[in-house]
C-alpha cells in the first residue's frame, strides 16, 4: 500500500523546518530515517498532511562528548553509532544496544532519535534512556526546553514533545567506571522487533551493588523500570541468588500486553528469566562471578 496524500517539505536550516511545524501543528510530522513514519503512513496508522524532512538541514549528524557526557544529533543514524569510537568509549551502553536494533538497512537510514521520539515501547533506545537518565532537548520556533527521561515517554507512540517541536539532542550522562550494564531481549528472528527486551546497569564497588537499572522494552505500554527488583539487588553481592530475587519481582509486577506474538503470561515469565539472564551477562562482562 502507498502513503495516503502529503505535502512534503525539504527545509534547508532547522529554522524553517521550526516554521513549518509552527505553521501547520498537528497536521505535520518530522521525517528522519523514515523507518517507522512511512511504513506507518502506509499501513494507514498516521495521515500527516506535512511531511517536513530534516535531511537536507546540515549539522545534526553530529556526536560530541563533554566531561564524559555524550551527545547525539537528530540525524545520527544508528549504524553510524554503531561505528563510532566516542560512543563505544564514552557511551558503551549504547554501542552495546545498536546491534540489537533492527537490520542493517534500516540502522543505515533510522535514526537514534527517531526511535526516541516514536517512543515504539518494544523499541531498544526508550529503554536505554530511562535506563541511564539520559536528557532530551526539544527545540520550537519558540526556544528550548529540556526533559528528563522519566518525564518523556507519555504512553504508546506518545511522548512529551509536542507537535511543534523537534528533538534535537539527547545527552546520555557520564559512564561511572564502576558500571557494567547488558543488553538481552527474546525476538523471533534476529533483528526483529523483540517480544521482551531489558537494558540492565549495575554500580558496582567492592563486590557490592550500589546502583542498579532494569528497564524493560516490550512489556508495557511505555518503556518501563521496575524499581522494587532494582532495589533488592541496591547493597547486595551480585549473585544468582539475588538476580533470582530480582526476576521474581519483575515477574510479578509487570503485566505486559498480549498480542498475536505472545500472551501476557508468556511475556511476564519472559521478562523474569531476561533479568537473571540480563544481570549475569553484565556482570560476566567484567568477569564478576554471580
Ligand atoms: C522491519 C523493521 C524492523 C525494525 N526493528 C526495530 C527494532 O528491532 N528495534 C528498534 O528500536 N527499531 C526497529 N525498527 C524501527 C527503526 O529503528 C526506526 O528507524 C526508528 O524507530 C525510527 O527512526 P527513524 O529515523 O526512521 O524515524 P522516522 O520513521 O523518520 O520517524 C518516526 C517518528 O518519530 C518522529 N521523529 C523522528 N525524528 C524526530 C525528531 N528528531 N524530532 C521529533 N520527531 C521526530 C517522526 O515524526 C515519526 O512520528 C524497525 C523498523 C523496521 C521497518
Amino acid at each position: 500500500m502507498k502513503a495516503p496524500p502529503f505535502i512534503y517539505h525539504r527545509p534547508e536550516t532547522l529554522d524553517d523546518a521550526l516554521a513549518l511545524l509552527a505553521e501547520h501543528g498537528d497536521e505535520a510530522k518530522v521525517l528522519a530515517g523514515g523507518q517507522s513514519l512511512i511504513p506507518l503512513m502506509a499501513l494507514r496508522m498516521g495521515r500527516p498532511a506535512h511531511v517536513v524532512d530534516l535531511g537536507a538541514i546540515d549539522g545534526l549528524a553530529e556526536i560530541t562528548e563533554a566531561d564524559g557526557a555524550v551527545s547525539l544529533g537528530p540525524l545520527v543514524r544508528h549504524e553510524q553509532a554503531n561505528r563510532s569510537d566516542v560512543i563505544a568509549q564514552h557511551a558503551p551502553l549504547v554501542a552495546q544496544t545498536m546491534p540489537h536494533v533492527a537490520h542493517r538497512a534500516i540502522r543505515t537510514q533510522g535514526t537514534v532519535l527517531g526511535s526516541i521520539a516514536h517512543g515504539d515501547p518494544a523499541a531498544e533506545m526508550p529503554a536505554v534512556v530511562i535506563a541511564t537518565g539520559a536528557t532530551l532537548t526539544a527545540t520550537s520556533s519558540s526556544g528550548e526546553r529540556t526533559i528528563a527521561a522519566a518525564e518523556f515517554f507519555e504512553g504508546y507512540l506518545d511522548t512529551a514533545l509536542r507537535s511543534d517541536e523537534i528533538l534535537t539532542d539527547v545527552t546520555f550522562p557520564a559512564w561511572p567506571s564502576t558500571a557494567v550494564s547488558s543488553v538481552v531481549e527474546v525476538a523471533r528472528r534476529h533483528g526483529d522487533y523483540a517480544l521482551v527486551g531489558v537494558v540492565t546497569t549495575l554500580d558496582i564497588t567492592d563486590d557490592i551493588v550500589t546502583d542498579a537499572a532494569l528497564a524493560y522494552f516490550g512489556a508495557a505500554s511505555t518503556a518501563i523500570r521496575v524499581s522494587a527488583a532494582e532495589q533488592s539487588l541496591i547493597g547486595s553481592s551480585p549473585s544468582r541468588e539475588a538476580f533470582d530475587a530480582a526476576a521474581t519481582i519483575v515477574a510479578a509486577e509487570l503485566a505486559p500486553p498480549a498480542d498475536i506474538h505472545g500472551s501476557t503470561a508468556y511475556r511476564k515469565h519472559l521478562a523474569g528469566v531476561l533479568t537473571t539472564r540480563g544481570l549475569t551477562a553484565a556482570v560476566d562482562s567484567i568477569g564478576v562471578p554471580a
